[in-house]
């Protein structure tokens, strides 16, 4: 379906700051006991002044470079009245382009393939608010809610597209990218519950805007709208007119559910922060943050491409994690067979590990250098790949080396020429026509190694087992 329109409102916090936006207080509020990282800044106390935390423009600005977006010469805050707990003061300060391009950024795009461009409308730097915890169990229905103020002030940074999107899965591209984005330039842990946070809206052809808050992963969005989707849908064709609504997302029950209406925009009472001046950037600011920027996804992958040929599918895959991108250009360094490895990783262990979840690779005790040593036995030919497989299986649950491995299973290996020429007897009477084709085709002897290699269950050693196959097709040649 084409007459499908989304748009993005992410929100994302720069993790690594070690104090909030306008105070001294920790950025890591995590852990710590309610409402004791708070002090009278961000609790918007009569008589405190905000303090700019040069690190977060510098960082904000780093997202907005990579997200190939307008930098202004100035920046403005703006105060977002609105009257809810979560907010000590009953104001966010934010940013709005008012007058004129003051936020860190604006007219940037993504783009998600040659076809496809996701513009983004604006990014900007505000503080978030405190997490409000409702009873467990009884959600909407407490009659009361605790609040902790430890996260209000941390640094935000707010990223806007435009409704380019028109499918759930393009949406999964982007936050991929994103993602990995965020990862390379290393300013936001997004494995940290809440360190990303997603707000989406969705219209259909015929029918109103709706928007689905707070999706607190980006795992979950893609649910979300597919959902939102049949629903709007279903109401189109029925001839139920689709309402402007705000809807959360239900992540136990996988549903949208209507919320509480919202704010107009304009009864948030915009205007600017009296108490942070314009704070002027400078002519060399947006060349200094190119410099501080590391090389980003889209390099990367020409790199990949290029320089190991990978193909762009492989290079992808490998990209959209850094974690994923680092731990083979480690085995790389260690082994320089990159087509090779590349493979092991794509199509084996992200098998082995989930491809959902290359946050996995941090759980699981696999090393480059072992990696590496089993692409090389491979390539050597002291194993066949599919004994491969099985001691990567094996290295993924208990981190041991191939050669560890090897040597536990060296004691089962079947090396007695006698026992092997058994079964290939055995293999050559039953396999006829394969027997027929490898005669014709030396290529062909890979399916029968591969039968003598399966009566075996693996344990004859395949160089034996070639070397007896070769031998037996000459003497039935001659
Ligand atoms: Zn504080
Ligand atoms: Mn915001």
């Amino acid at each position: 379906m084409t007459d499908i329109m989304i748009g993005l409102e992410i929100h994302c916090q720069l993790t690594s700051l070690k104090s909030k936006l306008f105070c001294g207080c920790r950025g890591n509020y995590r852990s710590s006991k309610p409402n004791s990282n708070i002090c009278p800044v961000c609790c918007g106390f009569p008589g405190t002044l905000p303090l700019m935390n040069k690190k977060a423009i510098e960082q904000s600005a780093m997202i907005s470079y990579s997200l190939e977006c307008k930098i202004p010469d100035k920046l403005m805050f703006y105060r977002k009245n609105y009257f809810y707990p979560d907010l000590p003061k009953n104001f966010q300060i934010t940013q709005y382009n008012v007058y004129g391009l003051t936020s860190i950024g604006s007219h940037g795009r993504i783009k998600l393939n040659d076809s496809k461009v996701i513009k983004i409308r604006r990014v900007q730097l505000e503080e978030d608010p405190g997490r409000i915890l409702y009873a467990p169990g009884i959600a909407h229905n407490a009659n009361y809610a605790l609040i902790d103020y430890n996260r209000a002030g941390v640094s935000l940074v707010e990223i806007v597209t435009e409704p380019d999107f028109s499918s759930p899965k393009e949406v999964r591209f982007f936050l991929n990218k994103f993602s990995s984005i965020l990862e390379h330039i290393g300013i936001c842990d997004t494995a940290l519950e809440g360190a990303v946070r997603c707000d989406v809206n969705v219209s259909l052809k015929g029918g109103s805007r709706v928007e689905i808050k707070n999706v607190n992963s980006f795992k979950e969005v893609e649910k979300a709208l597919t959902f939102e989707i049949s629903r709007q849908t279903s109401l189109l064709a029925r001839n139920i007119k689709i309402k402007s609504e705000t809807r959360h997302w239900d992540e136990q029950r996988k549903i949208t559910k209507v919320a509480r209406t919202k704010e107009e925009e304009q009864d948030y009472r915009y205007f600017p922060e009296p108490d942070i001046p314009l704070v002027h950037l400078g002519n060399e600011f947006s060349s200094h943050i190119g410099k501080l920027i590391p090389e980003l996804p889209d390099q990367r992958r020409s790199r990949f491409t290029e320089s190991y040929s990978l193909s762009d599918q492989v290079s992808n895959i490998l990209i959209n994690s850094k974690k994923l991108a680092d731990f083979f250009e480690s085995c790389v360094k260690i082994y320089a067979s990159p087509v090779e490895i590349a493979n092991w990783i794509v199509n084996d262990l992200l098998g082995l590990i989930g491809s959902e979840e290359p946050t996995l690779l941090n759980h699981i005790k696999i090393k480059p250098s072992h990696l590496a040593e089993l692409a090389r036995l491979v390539d050597e030919g002291k194993i066949n790949r599919s004994t491969g497989k099985q001691i990567l299986t094996k290295m993924v649950e208990t981190g041991q080396t191939p050669s560890q491995l090897l040597s536990k299973s060296e004691s089962s290996r079947i090396i007695d020429e006698n026992l092997i020429s058994e079964v290939v007897e055995q293999v050559f009477k039953t396999e006829g026509s394969a027997v027929n084709d490898a005669l014709l085709n030396s290529n062909a002897i890979n399916f029968l190694v591969g039968k003598v290699m399966q009566v075996t269950k693996g344990r004859a050693d395949p160089k034996i087992v070639t070397q007896l196959i070769n031998l037996k097709l000459t003497q039935s040649r001659g």
